[in-house]
């Protein structure tokens, strides 16, 4: 037996994940996702913005017709990828706020989502936690995983929301405060896992989609020290592959998303990795579960 329960020993386990953009769910944690979804845990994706502002980053997607309707295919994929996973979604209806280029960068355009007050843009998200009653929150570092203002709003939403939604006293006309148990942070892309496939593809023989990535990247052993918790998942690759590759506008087949073969990630990186920032359970770290700590006391 295990220490702790597994979700799989614990029907009615609910996990929600607060994502900037469609596309982020399946390029963060997603096979993870795809695992406890497959076990039994209720896994509820969040989505920020409708992805308004992303361009097409998939060549063989532009064509004629695609971009004037981005907004309904980046659904259409969406759609597809939550199935894939086996998840739930919803919308919080924010304006995605674009990738700022120029010099000196541009303002950020009016009413998007980095822009609205994290109190204001809180409240959908409030209401959702209420609903949905997560055990488990996960969002993004402050450094937003990567500097787009919309991750940086998402994980200044999202803290605020863990808190706020358990605080009868916030907006009690957006449902029943809801405690959930335990925040994380995404660490899916740190330099000790970057480093460690770059390496492997090496050894193989094999081109590194990493070197140029690696060279401008310091190592940040305190930042690296930050992860608490990893989470086994490989036999979900795949999976989390499939869901990518649904977002077609966003993800080019032939990039170096899907450069190191399957067998190399399952065998020097098996894991997502996650931080805990906040937990109201005992659990002592290094962890591999989410849900470890959560025991029938806690659970409904
Ligand atoms: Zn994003």
């Amino acid at each position: 037996m295990p220490e702790h329960p597994r979700a799989a020993d614990w029907p009615g386990l609910r996990l929600m994940h607060v994502h900037a953009h469609p596309d982020d769910e399946s390029s963060k944690g997603a096979a993870s996702t795809a695992m406890y979804a497959a076990n039994g845990v209720d896994v509820h994706v969040a989505t920020c913005t409708g992805g308004e502002r992303g361009s097409i980053l998939n060549p063989k997607m532009d064509r004629p017709g695609i971009l004037d309707n981005i907004h309904e295919i980046r659904r259409q994929e969406m759609e597809r990828a939550r199935d894939i996973l086996g998840i739930t979604q919803d919308w919080l209806g924010y304006v995605d706020s674009g990738w700022p280029e120029g010099d000196p960068l541009p303002p950020l355009p009016e009413g998007c989502f980095a822009l609205v007050p994290v109190e204001e843009a809180a409240v959908p998200l409030v209401r959702l936690i209420r609903s949905f009653r997560p055990h488990v929150l996960t969002t993004y570092d402050e450094r937003g995983g990567y500097p787009h203002p919309d991750h940086v709003m998402c994980h200044k939403v999202s803290v605020y929301a863990f808190e706020k939604a358990s605080d009868p006293e916030w907006h009690p006309e957006l449902g029943e405060a809801w405690q959930a148990l335990k925040l994380y942070y995404h660490h899916g892309f740190n330099r000790p896992r970057t480093l460690a496939l770059h390496e492997a593809m090496l050894e193989h023989g094999l081109e590194s989609p990493y070197a140029e990535r690696l060279e401008s990247w310091k190592p940040e052993p305190e930042w690296d020290a930050r992860i608490t918790t990893k989470v086994p998942c490989s036999d979900f690759f795949g999976v989390r592959d499939q869901a990518l590759l649904a977002h077609a506008t966003q993800i080019d087949p032939d990039s170096w998303w899907f450069a190191v073969p399957h067998e190399i990630q399952a065998k020097v990186w098996p894991t997502e990795d996650f931080e805990l920032v906040t937990s109201h359970v005992d659990t002592t770290v290094p962890e591999d579960d989410l849900f470890a700590g959560i025991t029938a006391k806690e659970h409904p």
